[in-house]
């Protein structure tokens, strides 16, 4: 910042393999580090950046936009004055620049949308007297977008998952040039809700890597018979999409201790699934990560060198881990200044991630009811004064929690 001749609330522009804007503020003292600036989630992908990577930043300023257009990148939505006016007021003051996605929390659902034109060009902000227009149709052309920011409490696994799937799939001559073969197969076990698919989807997102899942249990009930073309289609659309990730939920019902696994059919389903798992070796660019709650069940030929041989249990949260599941999913909630997160956190033991994400809708949805009164159901449309007044309170988790 004392290089830039910035202060906090400055703008400055990143370019990454894009370039994009951002406000300026300072990191907590113990964060400092020389050369390393922390970019939220969706800076980063606004200017096509992965952690650790390099970006370059300069001083820059912003404009007043006459006007700005958004088209909606997954929902089609229905676009009247109230709706446009919410969204403008979530955005005001915000600098954004042509082509970058924006995120508008409404009541802890997330909307995306992408900036479609401004103007003028380059970074502005939107005011009082901008014109916004939001197109109804969505512009389809999304690709499941989730970042590493928003998953909680998993900070080590993530770390070392990056190294051992995200590296080998954005940098596979690193491997070649040192004659040595990523990991094919990682195994993430633990209780239901705590972030296995999850962390599949943020892996592949931010390698950029295409996912394909598959279900255990769906795969060798719905296909019976054959289970074994429907692994060897989906393993091949894999390795004609690489870099890809092939994520197996519920594993132990594809690959089960062959004790446990009655009939010859069960059998030559594992067959066929190691047999693939070691066909991928020698080409890479694709990673297979399964899921189990019962790791101790399946067939340990799987976990042999070579096949699931890195394995991450993804445990229910502590403390510090609920405390940043639920910031996360209170992100953008109108949460009233009475909730300490940290608090929350502390009553919430045992609580899973799913419990959490749950809990803050519920949570959501309690507040509304206080607003009801308030609201006149015989018109169509909230008004944009009553949305924003609304706040989750204290009772509303409390309410959501003894539910
Ligand atoms: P699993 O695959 O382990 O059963 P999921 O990944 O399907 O669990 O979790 C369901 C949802 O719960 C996720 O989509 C996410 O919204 C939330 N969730 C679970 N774990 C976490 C976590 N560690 N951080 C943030 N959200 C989480």
């Amino acid at each position: 910042m004392d290089q830039l001749k910035v202060t906090p609330g400055d703008i400055i522009e990143v370019m990454g393999s894009r370039t994009s804007c951002a406000v300026v503020w300072p990191v907590d003292e113990d964060e400092k580090s020389p050369d390393i600036i922390r970019i939220d989630g969706q800076t980063r992908k606004n200017v096509g950046a992965s952690l650790n990577d390099i970006v370059k930043i300069r001083k820059a300023t912003s404009k007043i936009a006459k006007s700005v257009v958004l088209i909606p990148v997954n929902d089609s939505v229905t676009v009247d004055k109230e709706f446009t006016d919410f969204v403008k007021n979530r955005l005001k003051g915000l600098p954004i620049t042509h082509g970058d996605e924006i995120s508008v929390m409404i009541l802890g659902n997330s909307m995306d949308f992408k900036i479609s034109k401004t103007s003028p060009k380059h970074i502005v902000k939107i005011d009082r007297s901008t014109i916004l227009t939001i197109s109804a149709e969505a512009s389809g052309d999304r690709k499941s977008r989730v970042t590493y920011e928003e998953v909680g409490g998993l900070g080590h696994e993530i770390k070392a998952m990056r190294e051992i799937v995200e590296l080998p799939l954005k940098h596979p001559e690193l491997f070649v040039r040192l004659g040595v073969e990523p990991h094919s197969g990682v195994l993430l076990y633990g209780p239901p809700g705590c972030g296995k698919t999850l962390i599949a989807k943020v892996l592949a997102s931010e390698s950029e890597a295409n996912m394909f899942s598959i279900n255990g249990p769906e795969i060798m009930n719905k296909y019976y018979g054959e289970t074994e073309a429907k692994l060897r289609d989906i393993f091949k659309e894999a390795k004609d999409n690489s870099p890809s990730i092939i994520f197996i939920d519920e594993i132990d019902a594809i690959a089960p201790k062959r004790e446990e696994a009655y009939g010859d059919v069960e059998k030559r389903v594992v067959a066929q699934l190691l047999a693939l798992m070691d066909g991928l070796n020698d080409r890479g660019n694709v990673i297979v990560l399964g899921a189990t709650n019962r790791p101790e069940s399946i067939d340990p030929a799987l976990r042999r060198p070579g096949r699931f041989d890195r394995e991450f249990e993804i445990s229910v949260p502590n403390d510090d881990g609920r405390l940043e599941i639920l910031i996360i999913h209170t992100r953008g909630m109108p949460v009233a200044d009475d909730v300490d997160l940290k608090d929350l956190a502390a009553e919430l033991h045992g609580y899973t991630g799913a419990d959490i994400k749950s809990l803050c809708r519920e949570a959501a949805l309690k507040s509304i009811r206080r607003y009801l009164p308030e609201i006149d159901l015989e018109t169509e449309k909230i008004s944009s004064e009553v949305l924003e007044s609304m706040q989750i309170k204290l009772i509303d988790f409390y309410d959501a929690m003894h539910d």
